[in-house]
């Protein structure tokens, strides 16, 4: 089966997706890419988490062309293509409906940096916002391609998240973390006026995180 180790990675994110509550129903999809022979792996469209095997997975290219697989693909298969197009780094995209993320969307606002995990994941001080567009459009997946240019993430209005990443479970990390953060966010906001960290310190966390956080530095 062609692609099969990525075939069984997509299955077992898709279940943690939902365990994690990042999703409910059969909202949401990820898939992977491999800039080799062009192929994209993508979750099929309205197959709940629990129930998709690896044959269900759906290998394309990112112009559309299903080179294996039986079902449709996710219908957001072109948001997708679109964020490998503009991002040569990205090799996995997970796309939420995480309630935070989403919640704050609604309302208007970015993702902040209320919290330096925020720009530790993203490089940035926000997650922006793009504005309300129908799911599963080409009008959607070129809103993305435009603004992921200057970013490895985005909230969609009245929809949910994007994110990419070097490695599926890179860009599961960032989805993650941006829902914590969106939690955080609304929580202090319930009370009060958040402080945000400065650029300085978002700069700076973000350096410590990216050269020395965990074992990166660990003397051999
Ligand atoms: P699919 O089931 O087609 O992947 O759609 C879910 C979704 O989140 C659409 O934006
Ligand atoms: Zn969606």
């Amino acid at each position: 089966m062609l692609m099969e180790k990525e075939r069984q990675e997509l299955v077992d994110y898709g279940n943690r997706m939902f365990a994690d509550g990042l999703v409910t129903l059969t909202s949401g999809n990820i898939s992977v890419y491999d800039p080799e022979t062009g192929y994209m792996a993508i979750t099929p469209s309205g197959i709940p988490y629990a129930e998709t095997r690896p044959e269900d997975i759906v290998i394309m290219t990112l112009d559309g062309k299903i080179i294996d697989g039986a079902r449709k693909p996710s219908s957001e298969n072109q948001l997708h293509a679109a964020v490998y197009r503009v991002r040569g780094d990205a090799r996995a995209v997970v796309h939420t409906h995480s309630t935070y993320a989403t919640v704050l969307g609604i309302a208007g606002q970015n993702v902040e940096a209320v919290h330096f995990l925020l720009p530790n994941v993203m490089g940035r001080a926000d997650v922006p916002l793009l504005p309300y567009v129908t799911y599963g459009t080409k009008e959607l997946a070129d809103e993305v391609r435009e603004a992921m240019k200057e970013t490895p993430a985005v909230l969609l209005q009245n929809h949910g998240m994007v994110a990419a990443g070097s490695s599926l479970a890179d860009a599961y990390t960032r989805a993650s973390a941006i829902e914590t953060t969106a939690e955080l966010q609304w929580r202090a906001e319930c009370i009060g006026k958040p402080r945000l960290l400065t650029e300085e310190e978002a700069e700076e966390t973000y350096r410590s995180y990216s050269t020395m956080y965990g074992q990166k530095d660990r003397k051999k």
